[in-house]
C-alpha cells in the first residue's frame, strides 16, 4: 500500500471505525469485513462493521457477526450517525459508493478519512487511502496483506483467520479461478498456520444446504438451463414466483451461474433473477471474454473479467429479450477460441 505511513499514522491511536461492504455481501465481502474488523478491534479500536443489505445465513458463524448492523433493516438512522462520527471508514470489496445503496452518499459526504481495500475493476476516486489491486484474488487476501504489512501478523487469531480464510476461498472458487497464485497460497498457509481450520470453513460455506435449495437447484437446472451453441452462452432466468415456490433465502442462488458456465464451449454464462425491485443478473466467462465490459455497457454493473454483476429495470422476459439480442453483437468474441483449451 502506497499511504501505509499515513494510514499506520491514522490507527496510532484508538479511533472510531466504521467497515462498510457491499450490497448483499458474499463470503469475501463478510470476511474480509469481519476479519479488519476483528483486527481493529484487537488494536484498540471502537469498529462498527454496516452492511447495506441481509447476507446469507451461511456466513453467520463468524466471530462478529452478531454484532453486524445491517442498514436497511430499521438501522438506518443508527448507521448515518455512526457513520457521520467516524474518524476512518473502510470501504471493502466495492469499487464504487453506488454499490453500497443509500449508504454511499452518507460515506461520501462523512468526515472521515475513508480507506478502499478492493480487488474490482476500475475503482471510483473517493477514498483518502487506497489499497487496490485487481491481481488481487480476494479482497480477505489485501486484508491480510495490509495486516502484515502494519506489521501485525501475529495479532491474527483463528476467527480472524477463518474470516479472511472464507473470503479466499470463495472469491478464488476453492483456488480454481485463474486469480489464484502462489501467493493466494502462501496467505492461506499462513492463515491456516494461525489457526484457520479449513475443513470447519468449507463445510460452515458449502455444506450448509436446505433441501429446498438443492430441490430449487435440481428444478432450475433441469427446466430453466438454456444453451446456446451459436454463441456459446448459457443462461438461466428465474421468476420471483419460482424463487417464492422454493422458500430461497438470500445466497441460495449463489453458484447457480457455474453451472452454466460449466458446460462444455460455454465462454459466458449468465443467471437473470427477478428480484422484484430490479431484475439481478450475474455473469460468469471464461477466458478473455469480459463480463465486466459487457455488464458495464449493457446492464448498469461491471465487477471482474470472469464474473460481474448487472441488473435492469425491466421485467425478466423483456430483459432475457435484451440479453439475447445482444449476443450477435458479441459473437465473434463469443466464438473466439479459449486460449487454454488449446
Ligand atoms: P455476483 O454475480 O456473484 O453477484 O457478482 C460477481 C462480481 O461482480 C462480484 O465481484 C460483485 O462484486 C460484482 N458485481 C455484482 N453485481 C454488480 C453490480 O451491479 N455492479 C457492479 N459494479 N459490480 C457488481
Ligand atoms: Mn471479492
Amino acid at each position: 500500500m502506497q499511504d501505509l505511513k499515513a494510514l499506520q499514522k491514522a490507527l496510532s491511536k484508538a479511533r472510531k471505525v466504521v467497515i462498510t461492504t457491499h450490497h448483499k455481501p458474499d463470503a469475501d465481502a463478510l470476511g474480509s469485513s469481519l476479519g479488519l474488523a476483528g483486527y481493529l478491534q484487537k488494536k484498540g479500536h471502537e469498529v462498527a462493521v454496516i452492511t447495506p443489505t441481509d447476507y446469507p445465513a451461511f456466513l453467520s458463524w463468524m466471530r462478529g457477526n452478531d454484532n453486524v448492523i445491517v442498514f436497511n433493516e430499521g438501522n438506518e438512522e443508527k448507521s448515518a450517525a455512526l457513520v457521520a462520527e467516524a474518524d476512518l471508514i473502510f470501504c471493502l470489496d466495492f469499487s464504487a459508493l453506488g454499490r453500497i445503496n443509500e449508504l454511499g452518499e452518507l460515506v461520501r459526504a462523512a468526515k472521515a478519512e475513508k480507506v478502499l481495500i478492493d480487488h474490482h475493476l476500475e475503482p471510483e476516486d473517493f477514498a483518502t487511502y487506497t489499497f487496490w489491486s485487481t491481481e488481487a484474488a480476494s479482497t480477505a487476501e489485501l486484508v491480510f496483506q495490509l495486516i502484515v504489512e502494519l506489521g501485525d501478523r501475529q495479532v491474527v487469531g483463528k476467527d480472524i483467520a477463518e474470516a479472511l480464510y472464507a473470503g479466499v476461498m470463495t472469491d478464488t472458487g476453492s483456488f480454481k479461478h485463474p486469480s489464484t497464485t502462489e501467493y493466494t497460497h502462501r496467505v492461506v498457509a499462513d492463515l491456516i498456520h494461525l489457526g484457520a481450520d479449513v475443513h470447519r470453513v468449507s463445510k460452515l460455506v458449502y455444506d450448509n444446504n436446505t433441501l429446498d435449495k438443492l430441490r430449487f437447484i435440481g428444478y432450475a437446472l433441469s427446466e430453466k438451463l438454456q444453451f446456446l451453441p451459436e454463441y456459446n452462452t448459457a443462461y438461466i432466468a428465474i421468476t420471483a414466483e419460482e424463487l417464492e415456490r422454493y422458500k430461497s433465502r438470500t445466497g441460495d442462488t449463489e453458484g447457480l451461474v457455474n453451472y452454466a458456465l460449466s458446460i462444455e464451449g460455454v465462454v459466458m454464462a449468465a443467471l437473470l433473477i427477478d428480484r422484484t425491485e430490479a431484475v439481478k443478473i450475474s455473469f460468469r466467462s471464461v477466458g478473455e471474454f469480459s463480463v465486466n465490459t459487457f455488464a458495464r455497457e449493457n446492464f448498469e454493473g461491471g465487477g471482474h473479467k470472469n464474473a460481474a454483476g448487472g441488473k435492469s429495470n425491466l421485467s425478466l422476459d423483456e430483459t432475457v429479450d435484451k440479453f439475447l439480442g445482444l449476443l450477435p453483437k458479441y459473437k465473434e468474441q463469443l466464438q473466439a477460441k479459449v486460449l487454454i483449451y488449446q
